[in-house]
């Protein structure tokens, strides 16, 4: 059986990896001039583990990434909400993108990947399954799906970064009026960060005085890193499905939703081992994909709601008020409760499709 993977994105390159592992042949056709990855930190958390342990790349990721447990929620004064002490929930490996990118890149043979391919419409690819994983602005998508909406704006706009360091910081989220930021330490020293405010598209805003009264090292960072990167936060509306004849959507085309979560690249991850276990099976694939993603989308959207988009002082205080009666146990729970999944079973060639749970 045949697959071609369009977009060579963390999502286009995971199913194409993951499609070989259960004998498809794939090529992955990329518009761009080379196959990269740009961006900052990535947190793969444990759901995005175990799909990555399954692809036979998790001990590559762990040796290139920093496995990371201790920290929590901060309010933009510093005061910690929530701290997280090592508790026995699973660890989360912070690494720059281009690493995780890298990692899958390296698990393809160069022959099936090729670059300065944009592709536009689905007719002229020979192949019994093509994988759109063109990212949030899918042109696949609109030819599959013309009547679903396009990404809408999320109302905030954020900033991205690696500063050289050396830091040695805990993992953490801070929250505060209009505003949240996070930091992922990289363990050699430097620190992926982002920074993000509700604001209107594409405002003329500066970083550094939205953020200078946040706590250090805060400012620091975002003063001591060379490049940073800018973008508005936009969400794909949820869609009725992601399977269309012999196409599959996944990563972003099917279900991009806003940072708060940090399970955009992971559902990516996720929706690669889940594609090829069903084996050509995509009502199988939808039935799976679809409710798990769209409940995290969702749950982002909520993260969003009761964080960032908290705006004025006063509610922001209640907020921290909120979260600093909760018990320990059960923040623990609020955070890691996306992480639950497991690698659903195969579908084998005989036809003997296991249940959709
Ligand atoms: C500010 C911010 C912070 C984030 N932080 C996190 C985080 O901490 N953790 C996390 O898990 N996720 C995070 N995400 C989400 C994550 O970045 C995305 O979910 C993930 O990168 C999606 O991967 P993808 O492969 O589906 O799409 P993309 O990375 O967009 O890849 C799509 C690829 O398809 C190619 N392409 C597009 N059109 C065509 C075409 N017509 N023909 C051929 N090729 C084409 C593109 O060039 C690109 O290479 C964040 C997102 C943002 C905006």
């Amino acid at each position: 059986m045949k697959a071609i993977v369009v977009g060579g994105g963390i999502g286009g390159l995971a199913a194409a990896v993951s499609l070989r592992r259960v004998g498809w042949e794939v090529q992955v056709l990329e518009r761009a001039s080379a196959f990269g990855e740009i961006g900052a930190g990535v947190g793969v958390m444990p759901n995005a583990l175990r799909a990555l342990e399954w692809m036979g790349l998790a001990d590559e990721v762990r040796r290139l990434g920093t496995p990371r447990v201790s920290g929590g929620v901060r309010a933009s004064d510093g005061r910690w909400l929530v701290h997280l002490p090592d508790v026995g929930q699973e660890k989360v490996i912070a690494m720059h993108r281009a690493d995780l990118h890298g990692v899958l890149l390296r698990a393809l043979p160069s022959e099936i990947l090729f670059n300065d391919v944009e592709v536009t419409g689905v007719e002229e690819l020979d192949a019994d399954l093509v994988v759109a994983a063109d990212g949030i602005n899918s042109r696949l998508r609109g030819v599959l799906l013309p009547d679903a909406p396009g990404p809408v704006y999320a109302g905030a706009t954020a900033w991205r970064g690696v500063a050289p360091g050396p830091y040695d910081l805990p993992i953490s989220q801070t929250l505060g009026p209009g505003g949240e930021a996070g930091i992922l330490p990289l363990g050699d020293g430097r620190v992926c960060w982002y920074v993000a405010a509700v604001a209107p598209a594409a405002a003329d805003l500066d970083p550094l005085e939205l953020f200078a009264g946040w706590h250090e090292p805060l400012p620091s960072l975002l003063r001591s890193t060379p490049d940073v990167l800018r973008h508005d936060i936009y969400e794909l509306p949820l869609l009725p499905t992601f399977v269309s004849g012999r196409v599959a959507l996944l990563g972003d085309a099917a279900h991009a939703m806003t940072p708060y979560l940090g399970q955009g690249a992971c559902m990516a991850l996720e929706d690669a081992v889940t594609l090829a276990v069903c084996n050509g099976d995509l009502a199988r694939y939808d039935a799976l994909r679809r409710p798990r993603t769209q409940t995290v989308w969702k749950g982002s959207r909520m993260a969003g709601k009761f964080g960032i988009e908290v705006r004025s002082p006063i509610a922001s205080a209640l907020r921290d008020f909120a979260f600093r009666a909760l018990p320990p146990t059960l923040a623990v729970r609020g955070m890691t409760r996306f992480s639950a999944w497991e690698v659903p079973d195969q579908v084998h060639s005989n036809g003997s499709n296991p249940p959709v749970n």
